[in-house]
């Protein structure tokens, strides 16, 4: 068996009922810009080499491979929900995916959007969502609470929240568009944009002229106003720690996606 690092946080990992995990690039049979465990086939890798990749994965999540189930991402609000019959489709076009059934294996591919995982262990149920800036702008971690407690009766107080591997407030220079639709949707949250005097030096993609917006902020901020109970940030930027991730942004477009899991334990 190949050694195939898989990162788990606290903040889920003390939940019995609850498995997830973020696989990094280490550890698959990719190469190039896709090396090495890229798991998407929508970046122009070899689908070969990705079927191993996500078969790989599998075996070292212990879950058939066939029962990955997805969804195709469109950077929306959409939030669907997956039951049995779901059991390794992709389900829908849609951002966020919930599930109250134990044992199917949520997956989405990311390479600097955010992933959102929601756990509530009280109605043992479980979301998971990807929001770039376009999907924090239209609130996906609120459409994927709000769609959690109206499928399952969730209480936001019971839930705990992971906002994962993503492209950090280091790197994520933004346009003044970007900003400004930022400031629209988030009034009240002026400090998810930092303005170019409080960049840090020696960030990895900062000229100095622009705001840097703060995904990672952004989404555990929506979290909380959301009144989720728990909500931990992985703080690992993907531009930074190209090492272990693939990054859109600091691999200049062309490489490939990580993924994040969850699944309800039966
Ligand atoms: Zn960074």
């Amino acid at each position: 068996m190949t050694d195939l690092p898989l990162l788990r946080f606290p903040g889920l990992a003390r939940f019995p009922g609850l498995e997830h995990a973020v696989s990094t690039r280490l550890g698959g049979v990719s190469v190039g810009p896709f090396a090495s465990l890229n798991l998407s086939t929508s970046v122009g890798d070899d689908r070969a080499n990705v079927e191993v990749n996500t078969q790989r994965l599998a075996a070292a999540l212990g879950v058939p491979r066939e029962h990955f189930t997805t969804t195709w991402l469109v950077h929306s609000n959409r939030v669907v929900r997956a039951d049995a019959s779901h059991r390794g489709q992709m389900v829908a076009q849609a951002d966020g995916v919930i599930t109250d059934v134990p044992g199917l294996p949520l997956i989405q591919r990311y390479g600097d959007c955010a992933p959102i995982l929601v756990y509530d262990p009280r109605r043992h149920a479980v979301g998971l969502a990807h929001a770039g800036w376009r999907g924090t702008v239209v609130g996906m971690a609120t459409a994927l609470v709000e769609a959690m407690a109206a499928a399952f009766g969730s209480d936001p107080a019971d839930m705990a929240a992971l906002v994962g591997p993503a492209i950090g407030p280091c790197c994520y220079e933004v346009g003044p568009e970007v900003a400004e639709a930022v400031r629209r949707a988030m009034p009240d949250a002026p400090h998810v944009l930092i303005q170019p005097a409080q960049v840090a030096r020696g960030a990895a993609a900062s000229n100095g002229h622009r705001p840097h917006l703060d995904l990672w902020e952004a989404n555990r901020w929506q979290l909380a106003q959301a009144g989720v109970g728990q909500v931990e940030v992985a703080g690992l930027c993907t531009c930074c720690r190209r090492d272990l991730f693939f990054s859109h942004r600091g691999d200049g477009g062309r490489t490939g996606r990580f993924g994040a899991i969850a699944m309800l334990r039966r």
